[in-house]
């Protein structure tokens, strides 16, 4: 199997779009871990401004002087915890 987006080998375990429905991808293509990661960071990057505008004044500064990274974090935590739908 291949990774639709970087064209590298996977085997079906490592194949992180396995469990989607509708599958994402023709027959024989997948998507590897770090595809993976990537994509649900552009996800959450675009998720910033809708999270920012969420939260108070105070926090707002607090967000803002994160990294990337901590943000995507945040961002994905708030999914988690239902604050973002
Ligand atoms: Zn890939």
């Amino acid at each position: 199997m291949l990774c639709s987006s970087c064209g590298c080998t996977i085997t079906d375990s490592q194949n992180i779009s396995k469990e989607l429905n509708p599958y994402p991808h023709d027959k024989g293509f997948g998507t590897c871990f770090e595809c993976g990661i990537e994509k649900i960071k552009g996800m959450c990057i675009q998720l910033f401004p809708m999270l920012r505008e969420s939260i108070c004044e105070k926090h707002r500064e607090k967000f803002d002087s994160m990294s990337e990274d901590q943000k995507c974090s945040v961002v994905f935590l708030a999914f988690k915890d239902g604050v973002l739908k």
